[in-house]
C-alpha cells in the first residue's frame, strides 16, 4: 500500500514503532458521542466502587479483605481461610470459562470497558494530562518541541498530579490487603515502624506511575496475557468493533461526488483518535482494546456529511457478510452449561458442608486406664483428643459431641469438660473421655463413633473410632 497520508499506517509495523523500532507515543484524539458519554459514566462507576468498597464493613467485616499474612480471605461477610484452599478451584475454573464466553460473545468487552489498564489511563491519568498540557495536538506539539520552561513545568506538574493519583490508587490497593482502617492509621506513624509496606506502598506507587503514566496502550500491546490468546477465543459470531466494508468502500477522496462513492470519506478521525494507533478498517486486528473511540468518532463524520451512522460499530464479521449470527454456537453452550455448572457446585460445597472438620485422635501414653469405684466396680477409660476446625465463618459455634451408638449409651459414658463447647477460635483441642464397663468389649477393641453436632445449624460430623481396653 502506498503511503498517501500521515495518517496512513505502515503495512508491517506497529503504530507505536518508528522504522528503527523505537516508540511513536500516541496522542488520540478527544472524542464525544453515545459511547464515550457510556463509557466515562461506566469508568466512574468502576472507579467509585474500587475507592469505596474497602471502607464497607459489612457483618462487621470489610467488605472484601484479602488478609494474607493471618490466610483470611473476607468476601462480604464470608471468611475463608487457608485450608478452603480448594475453593479457589472453583472461582479459577469460573473465571476461565467466563474469560472464554464473555470473549466469544462480544469480544474484547473487557478491554475497552473493564480492565483498570484503560479505566485508570482514560478516566484519570489522561484527563490529568489534558488539564494540564491542552489538547492532543497541544500535548504532541509539547512533546516534540524543545525543553523550554514551558515544557518542564507542564511536565513537572503533570507528573506530580500522576505521582497524586498513583498513591491513592495504590494506598486504596493495599486497603484490600492491609485494612483500609488498619492503613490509615500506619500512614499516620513514623515509616520506620512499618518499612516493609511502606517500600511495598511505594514500589507498587512507582510501578503504577510508569505503567499508567508512561507505558500506558504498550501494555496492551506487548505485555497483556489476554490480549495474545482472545483471538482464539473469537470467531466471526462475536460481537465486535467493526468497519462496515461493503458500505464504506471504495472510500472518496477528497474533491470526489460523494454521490459516487460509499460512505467512508477517508478523513482518518477513526485512526486519529485510536488509543492503539491502528486503523480499523484494516480488519479486526491484535491491536484493537474495543474502546469504541473509532465508533464515535466516525459517527460524527456521518453525521457532518449526511450519511447514516453505524459505518463503524459493534457488530459481528458474519453480519457484515449478510449471514445471520449465531449466538448458540457449541462453544457458548459449553461455556455457559460449564459456568453454570461451577457455580452449583460450589454452592452446594459451600452450604452443605458442615462449615466444620474433626480430626480424633488417640491421647498420649496409654490406650486406656483401668478406674476402681468406691464399691470395687472397674471401669475402662479412653482418652482422645478431637481438633475442631472451622473453615468458611470465624463465628462462634456450638459444638455439642455425644455418642452415635444407642446399643452401648446406656454402658458408656462421655466425659468432656465442656459440653457444648463454644468454639470461637478457627481451631481447638478438646479432650474428651470414654469411661465404660469392660462387658461391651468383646475382642479388647469395639468400633464406636463419635457425633460432633453444630448447634446453630444443627449440621453434624460422625466421626469412627474404636474403644480399647484388656483383652481378658
Ligand atoms: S480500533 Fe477503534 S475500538 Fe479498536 S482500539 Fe482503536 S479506537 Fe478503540
Ligand atoms: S472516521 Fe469513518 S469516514 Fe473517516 S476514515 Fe474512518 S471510517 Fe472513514
Amino acid at each position: 500500500m502506498s503511503k498517501k497520508n500521515k495518517f496512513d499506517l505502515h503495512d508491517s509495523r506497529l503504530a507505536t514503532t518508528d522504522e528503527s523500532g523505537h516508540r511513536v507515543f500516541m496522542f488520540p484524539e478527544d472524542v464525544k458521542g453515545f459511547w464515550r458519554t457510556k463509557r466515562t459514566q461506566f469508568y466512574w462507576f468502576l472507579i467509585v466502587v474500587y475507592l469505596v468498597l474497602p471502607w464497607i464493613n459489612i457483618g462487621g467485616k470489610q467488605s472484601i479483605l484479602l488478609n494474607i499474612a493471618d490466610r483470611e480471605f473476607t468476601f462480604f461477610s464470608h471468611t475463608f481461610f487457608a485450608h478452603n484452599a480448594p475453593l479457589v478451584l472453583f472461582f479459577l475454573l469460573a473465571f476461565v470459562f467466563t474469560i472464554g464466553f464473555v470473549t466469544s460473545l462480544w469480544g474484547r468487552v473487557w478491554c475497552g470497558w473493564a480492565c483498570p489498564q484503560t479505566v485508570f489511563i482514560d478516566a484519570l491519568y489522561r484527563k490529568v494530562e489534558s488539564l494540564v498540557e491542552g489538547k492532543p495536538r497541544a500535548r504532541q506539539r509539547l512533546d516534540e518541541g524543545p525543553w523550554n520552561f514551558e515544557k518542564v513545568w507542564k511536565r513537572s506538574t503533570k507528573w506530580f498530579l500522576y505521582t497524586v493519583v498513583s498513591l491513592h490508587i495504590t494506598h486504596t490497593f493495599i486497603g484490600y490487603f492491609v485494612g483500609t482502617r488498619r492503613l490509615f492509621w500506619i500512614t499516620m506513624e513514623n515509616p520506620n515502624s512499618n518499612l516493609t509496606l511502606f517500600f511495598t506502598t511505594i514500589s507498587i506507587t512507582v510501578l503504577f506511575l510508569l505503567n499508567f503514566g508512561w507505558f500506558r496502550e504498550q501494555f496492551c500491546l506487548i505485555a497483556c496475557p489476554y490480549g495474545r490468546f482472545q483471538s482464539v477465543m473469537m470467531d466471526d459470531h462475536s460481537m465486535n468493533v467493526v468497519y462496515d466494508d461493503r458500505r464504506g468502500e471504495p472510500r472518496r477522496q477528497p474533491g470526489q461526488d460523494k454521490t459516487e462513492h460509499a460512505d467512508c470519506v477517508d478523513c482518518y478521525a477513526c485512526v486519529k483518535a485510536c488509543p492503539t494507533g491502528i486503523d480499523i478498517r484494516r480488519g479486526m486486528q491484535l491491536e484493537c482494546i474495543a474502546c469504541t473511540n473509532c465508533i464515535d468518532a466516525c459517527d460524527d463524520i456521518m453525521t457532518k456529511t449526511g450519511r447514516e451512522k453505524g459505518l463503524i460499530r459493534y457488530d459481528t464479521l458474519a453480519n457484515l457478510r449478510g449471514e445471520k449470527t449465531n449466538y448458540f454456537k457449541p462453544r457458548n453452550i459449553i461455556y455457559f452449561t460449564a459456568i453454570i455448572a461451577i457455580f452449583v457446585a460450589f454452592g452446594f460445597t459451600v452450604n452443605y458442608s458442615t462449615g466444620l472438620s474433626a480430626e480424633v485422635l488417640r491421647g498420649l501414653g496409654s490406650p486406656y486406664r483401668i478406674t476402681k469405684t468406691v464399691t470395687g466396680k472397674k471401669h475402662i477409660l479412653n482418652h482422645f483428643q478431637i481438633t475442631l476446625d472451622q473453615s468458611g465463618s470465624v463465628e462462634d459455634k456450638m459444638i455439642k459431641i455425644e455418642i452415635l451408638e444407642e446399643s452401648v449409651n446406656s454402658k458408656v459414658e462421655l466425659k468432656v469438660p465442656r459440653n457444648p463447647y463454644n468454639l470461637k477460635k478457627n481451631h481447638a483441642r478438646v479432650n474428651v473421655f470414654v469411661k465404660f464397663n469392660k462387658e461391651i468389649l468383646k475382642s479388647g477393641s469395639l468400633p464406636f463413633s463419635f457425633k460432633i453436632i453444630d448447634l446453630k445449624t444443627g449440621k453434624e460430623l460422625i466421626k469412627e473410632v474404636s474403644l480399647v481396653g484388656p483383652i481378658n
